[in-house]
C-alpha cells in the first residue's frame, strides 16, 4: 500500500515535469515563430549573396545558401559550381565570381598585381535585368541630369535604376567644390551611355547599361593605350574616393587600368 502511494506520487511528479519540459518547448517554439529572421541576415547565406541583397535593394527580395530570389519572382543561381581559370571567369562567370577578387575601397597601395581587376568579371544576365536588355531598352531608363552645375553646366543622361543617375549628379555637385587644380580631371566626360563590347572581347561594357562614365581623357591613362601594361596613373584620390562614396568603382585600380573609367557597383563596396 506505501509502496504504491511512493510510486503513484513518483509518477505523478515525472508527469508533472514532462508536462513543464512540453511546456517550456512550446513556449521557445512560439517565441520563435514571432521573431521573423530577415533572410539576408542568415550566416548561411554566402556574403557575395549578402552585399548584393545590402546593395541593390530596389531589385533583389532575399537568398539562400546558393539563390537569389528577384521581387519580380524569378531567381538566380549564385555559384554554378564551374572551376575556372581567371580568362574562363572573365568570359563565362557566375555572380559568385564576381566577388572573386576584393575591391580595395579607399586607401590603397599601387601598381595592381597581375590580373588583380576587382568588378571586370561581372555576370551579364544580372545587369540585363536591373538596367535593360538592349540598347533601346537601356535608352527608355535613362534620365538627363546635369554634371556640375555651378561650374561646367553639362547635360549627361544616365540610367535611373538604383539611382544612378541621381548619384551622379550628386557626385557633379561636390566636384563643383573642388579647387581649379582639382576640378580640371572631371570638367569634361567622355560619355556613360554606349551600347558595346568591350575593346578585343565579346563581352559587354558597363557602358552598355549606362551605370560607368569616362572622365576626362585628356589626364587618362589606359592599358590598351601602352605598349606594356606598366600601371598609370594621374587621377589624384580626391576624385575617385567621391565616386566610391557614391558606389562607384574606379578602374584605376586595376592591372588593366582604365583610370578615366568609373562604374556604379555598390556590391564591391559594401
Ligand atoms: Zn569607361
Amino acid at each position: 500500500m506505501i509502496l504504491n502511494f511512493i510510486s503513484n506520487i513518483l509518477i505523478l511528479i515525472s508527469l508533472l515535469g514532462c508536462k513543464e519540459n512540453v511546456n517550456l518547448q512550446s513556449g521557445s517554439q512560439g517565441k520563435n515563430d514571432s521573431i521573423k529572421i530577415p533572410s539576408n541576415t542568415n550566416p548561411d547565406i554566402p556574403i557575395g549573396l549578402q552585399k548584393l541583397l545590402k546593395a541593390y535593394p530596389d531589385f533583389l527580395d532575399s537568398a539562400d545558401e546558393n539563390t537569389l530570389y528577384w521581387k519580380d519572382g524569378t531567381t538566380m543561381i549564385y555559384d554554378d559550381g564551374k572551376e575556372k581559370t581567371f580568362d574562363e571567369m572573365l568570359d563565362n562567370p557566375d555572380l559568385e565570381d564576381m566577388f572573386n577578387i576584393e575591391y580595395p575601397k579607399g586607401d590603397w597601395t599601387p601598381p595592381p598585381g597581375e590580373n588583380f581587376d576587382p568588378g571586370r568579371i561581372r555576370y551579364d544576365p544580372f545587369f540585363k535585368k536591373m538596367y535593360g536588355n538592349s540598347a533601346s531598352e537601356v535608352s527608355g531608363n535613362m534620365v538627363t541630369f546635369v554634371w556640375m552645375p555651378e561650374s561646367v553646366g553639362l547635360k549627361l543622361q544616365a540610367n535611373k535604376m538604383n539611382g544612378v543617375a541621381e548619384k551622379l549628379e550628386q557626385i557633379g555637385k561636390e566636384f563643383d567644390n573642388l579647387p581649379d587644380n582639382l576640378k580640371k580631371y572631371v570638367t569634361s566626360s567622355a560619355g556613360i551611355f554606349n551600347w558595346r563590347t568591350i575593346a578585343g572581347t565579346d563581352r559587354l561594357s558597363t557602358h552598355s547599361f549606362a551605370i560607368a562614365i569616362d572622365i576626362n581623357t585628356k589626364f587618362s591613362d589606359y592599358w590598351r593605350w601602352a605598349k606594356n601594361l606598366k600601371y598609370k596613373n594621374q587621377i589624384p584620390q580626391e576624385i575617385w574616393e567621391v565616386f566610391e562614396k557614391h558606389g562607384f568603382i574606379w578602374g584605376g585600380k586595376w592591372y588593366h587600368y582604365d583610370t578615366m573609367h568609373f562604374e556604379y557597383r555598390p556590391e564591391l563596396l559594401n
